[in-house]
């Protein structure tokens, strides 16, 4: 039967196997969230944190979404919002892409441009424009989603249940990444008490905060990456890495390379932090002596990235390749 609305085609994400790529004894799974209307994972959060805003009273219809992204979040807050009848407004700091910037206010979005130079406490920071422009706006509200407990349960509720029934119940471990950490803490929580066994590992961007501190407990100082969406200068509220079993770091170059390995053997297009995930999963299963049946993400689709990790001049200017034009995988610096 045909969906009633956009909305019902949020979830339900097709899970494939990667059948070209060695997995080591393992079976590796990807869990296609690209396939959202918005092309992310984010779909999902918008849905479960405008619900939670509606139900706790905090937004009425023809109100305002306010949040501080230029991220997939502000496209799925924007589409969702779309559907819902909500205007949204996104603070946005202005090193952001033009394409992401064109696609938002093609969408409706309201966008507010902010200094990408000053840090958290200072007024133009975009996060505290953004909470200062809702308590000025009526009738709208600030997602949030670094610490709305309505992202976390978007897992907890349906990406958890979805996983677990698309393997049959079998499965041994699942690999994602922390950017505001509302994955891998929803599924942490749905797998601590539905399937205690599933091990989750953490794939995190070279110069992030979070492996390290997974691993040793210590807080260090973070460097810089080009991966997308995924890897932090923090621990973000409500991020609970109490669960994660091993940590994997992934350098840029990696990353990319895995991604475009991804598009070129499996015909997947996939972005930057799918490249990190991928790469940590299969360092994960290469490294497993007994098989295992491992699920990772393709967190957003490719189509963003053409112009940056698929473009060969733009991989040579950024050190990624041994010559512009190379083209193939074999002329990849690792
Ligand atoms: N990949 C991409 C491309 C993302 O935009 C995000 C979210 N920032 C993630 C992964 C990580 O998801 P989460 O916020 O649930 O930690």
């Amino acid at each position: 039967m045909a969906p009633a609305s956009l909305l019902e085609l949020i979830g339900n994400t097709p899970l494939l196997p990667i059948t070209r790529i060695d997995t080591g004894p393992c079976e590796l799974f990807i869990k296609l969230e690209s396939q959202n209307p918005g092309g992310s994972i984010k779909d999902r959060i918008a849905v479960s944190m405008i619900d939670a805003a509606e139900r706790d009273g905090r937004i009425r219809p023809g109100g305002t979404l306010i949040e501080a992204t230029a991220g997939n979040t502000g496209l799925a807050l924007a589409l969702v919002g779309l559907a819902k009848g909500y205007r949204t407004k996104l603070v946005i700091p202005d090193k952001m892409s033009q394409e992401k910037i064109f696609h938002l206010r093609a969408l409706g979005a309201e966008i507010i441009m902010t200094r990408s130079d000053v840090g958290k406490g200072h007024p133009e920071y975009y996060q505290d424009m953004a909470e200062a422009i809702a308590v000025r706006t009526p009738n709208s509200v600030y997602i949030n989603q670094f610490g709305n407990p309505a992202n976390p349960d978007a897992h907890e509720k349906t990406t958890g249940p979805e996983i677990w029934a698309q393997t049959g119940e079998r499965l041994d471990a699942v690999v994602c990444g922390v950017g505001s950490g509302g994955t891998l803490t929803g599924l942490t929580r749905y797998f601590r008490s539905n399937a205690p066994h599933v091990k989750m590992v953490l794939a995190d961007p070279a110069g992030s905060v979070l492996a390290h501190f997974v691993r040793t407990g210590e807080m260090t100082d973070a460097g810089a990456w080009l991966v997308e969406g995924i890897g932090e200068d923090f621990v973000p509220p409500i991020a609970d890495l109490s669960g994660v079993a091993e940590a994997y770091t992934i350098d840029d170059a990696e990353s990319f390379a895995t991604a475009r390995e991804l598009l070129a053997t499996e015909g997947i297009l996939a972005g930057s932090s799918s490249g990190t995930l991928l790469a940590a999963a299969l360092r994960y299963c290469r490294s497993r002596e007994q098989p295992e049946r491992v699920v990772t993400f393709a967190c957003d689709s490719g189509n963003k990235y053409l112009s940056k990790m698929f473009n060969d001049f733009w991989m040579y200017d950024q050190g990624f390749l041994t010559h512009p034009a190379a083209g193939g995988l074999t002329d990849l610096v690792q």
